[in-house]
């Protein structure tokens, strides 16, 4: 699948839902991909992007972002507290805050930088023991505890158990979203991003079918 596919299809699930056309972020996700992918990309035109670990963005996003203006790199996998000062210089948003410490030092990071990137609160709607994220039952006073910080909380995130029909932890996700008044929905990703569509979410996280198949 290419760029301009994917675009094509947001754009029909955003219409089938009757969601306004644009009002779906696609994060390319890039992580692990060869660096001839991910310009092959940036040179259509793409601007946002996804990874999962801070020390692989590091190596790869300076450069590219000294070649292509306007570049945004979201953090979109688990963040442990002592990647949080470069991790709050590097990336434009972070999608797994997940737990009172790494609130707490992200709150000191964004004082001592003064460089706030947008936050997502990841809940883990499947309640899997492996899996990181709040626990649905503790989303709420998690927000709060958040708020409390003054992070710059602009919605919530969620990767679905894989044997599980996704549609209904999106649905959660927005669920718990709304009664914390909050806009932002992180969901959906090559398998599953026009469901995630359909029930709202403004950032889909897509790697594999935009840039191929990762090989590790
Ligand atoms: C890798 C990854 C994705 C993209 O997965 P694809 O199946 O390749 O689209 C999305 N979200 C997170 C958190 C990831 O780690």
């Amino acid at each position: 699948m290419s760029l301009s596919e994917i675009k094509t299809r947001i754009q029909k699930a955003e219409e089938l839902a009757g969601r306004t056309a644009g009002s779906t972020r696609l994060i390319a996700v890039s992580k692990v991909q060869p660096d001839t992918r991910v310009q092959a990309v940036l040179e259509q035109g793409h601007r946002l992007f996804g990874e999962n670990k801070v020390q692989e963005a590091e190596g790869k996003w300076p450069a590219f972002k000294e070649q292509f203006a306007d570049v945004k790199v979201h953090l979109i996998g688990p963040l442990q507290t002592n990647k949080v000062k470069n991790a709050v210089a590097l990336f434009d948003a972070i999608h797994a805050v997940d737990r009172p410490k790494l609130a707490r030092k992200l709150a000191a990071e964004i004082q001592a930088q003064g460089k706030s990137p947008d936050m997502f609160i990841q809940i883990n709607t499947g309640e899997e023991p492996q899996k990181a994220g709040v626990m649905p039952a503790d989303a709420d006073v998690f927000i709060k505890e958040c708020r409390d910080l003054d992070l710059p909380i602009i919605g919530l995130m969620v990767i679905p158990p894989v044997d599980e029909e996704a549609s209904l932890h999106f649905a959660l996700l927005r669920k718990i979203a709304q009664r914390n008044g909050l806009t932002d929905l992180s969901m959906g990703m090559s398998s599953d991003f026009e469901r995630a569509i359909a029930l709202g979410a403004t950032h889909v996280r897509v790697g594999s079918a935009i840039f191929g198949a990762r090989t590790y």
